[in-house]
């Protein structure tokens, strides 16, 4: 297995509802073809990637290189989430992608980064280009509290809002306590 580093994300740059209806592989299979047959590169250049419902895809095999971001394809792992047509970089992600790919996307990016402890950096390919892509701020986007307690459309799981109310407690008091000085 070759050395991880760094997680890099990305989108697709599709509508919300592009191929809506069809399979996660077929999908994949789609983005593959743009990538084999329209760029001419021997394989789809992402490791992963994310269906609007949080279904995660294989794509290139984790040994290989991939092919993502010019001059930082070694060592790093390339995952793209399906949607992000005419995002900016600095939007946030529930702007263009569901809670479910949020979830997705935090618990493979944790996986990941079990399996590959040397991994320092999880980024964007707008950190790197000037792109949007994939569509909001990485760096905010880890940061901050996991999409399904924002108020945003898309199921919200039970479980998100109590979570989210506890931590405003907690930090109420907190503050309280040591006198807020934010
Ligand atoms: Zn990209």
């Amino acid at each position: 297995m070759r050395e991880i580093t760094e997680i890099i994300l990305h989108c697709t740059a599709t509508r919300p509802d592009w191929w809506a209806g069809r399979t996660s592989a077929e999908k994949l299979a789609e983005v593959r073809r743009w990538h084999v047959t329209g760029n001419g590169w021997r394989d789809i250049g992402y490791h992963y990637l994310i269906d609007r419902d949080g279904t995660v895809v294989p794509g290139r095999p984790l040994e290989q290189t991939g092919a993502h971001v010019a001059g930082r394809n070694t060592g790093t792992i390339g995952i793209s989430l399906f949607g992000g047509h005419g995002s900016a970089a600095s939007d946030a992600f529930s702007d263009h992608f569901t809670p479910e790919q949020d979830r997705a996307l935090r618990a493979l990016v944790q996986d990941l980064r079990r399996r590959f402890p040397a991994v320092a950096r999880v980024s964007g390919h707008n950190q790197y280009a000037a792109k949007a892509c994939p569509g909001f701020s990485v760096p905010q986007w880890i940061a901050g509290p996991a999409q399904a307690s924002a108020p945003t459309s898309g199921p919200t799981p039970v479980a998100a809002a109590p979570a989210g109310q506890a931590f405003g407690w907690l930090f109420g008091l907190l503050a309280r306590l040591f006198g807020a000085r934010t």
